[in-house]
C-alpha cells in the first residue's frame, strides 16, 4: 500500500467533513487500522505530517488503533485471529471463511478544539 495516497484521502476526508473555516481547530484524527490493511502506521503518520505541514490542519494529530484480523468460518463456526492474514479456519480447516476485521483503514472520528465532535 502507498501510505502517501492513504494519507492524502485522509486529508480530503477531514476536508469534507470540516469547512474550511473550521478545519485550523481539528487537533486530533482517529483511525482504524486492520492488521491486514498494508500499512505502516508510522509511515502513514510521516505522510499525513508532511501534507498538511503549512495548512490549517498543520497541527492535527493522528491517533491509530490498531483492529486485528480476524476470520469467522462459515463452516464450523469458529472465530479466530492471527498475525498472518491467513483466511483459512484454523479450526476445522475449511476455506469458506468471512473476514469480520483486519483489513479496514477508515477515519472514526475527528476531535475538534473546545472538545466538540464530529462523526466522519
Ligand atoms: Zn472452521
Amino acid at each position: 500500500m502507498h501510505e502517501l495516497a492513504l494519507a492524502q484521502n485522509i486529508v480530503e476526508t477531514i476536508h469534507r467533513a470540516v469547512p474550511p473555516e473550521t478545519r485550523k481547530n481539528v487537533r486530533v484524527v482517529r483511525l482504524q487500522v486492520g492488521a491486514m490493511a498494508g500499512v505502516v502506521p508510522d509511515s502513514l503518520e510521516f505522510s499525513f505530517n508532511a501534507l498538511v505541514a503549512k495548512t490549517p490542519l498543520s497541527r492535527v494529530r493522528m491517533e491509530i488503533e490498531s483492529i486485528p484480523f480476524v476470520v469467522e468460518c462459515e463452516a464450523c463456526g469458529q472465530i479466530s485471529g492471527n498475525d498472518a492474514g491467513i483466511s483459512r479456519c484454523l479450526e476445522c480447516g475449511s476455506g469458506k471463511t468471512r473476514i469480520r476485521s483486519g483489513t479496514e483503514l477508515q477515519v472514526v472520528n475527528l476531535e475538534l478544539e473546545d472538545f466538540q465532535e464530529e462523526a466522519v
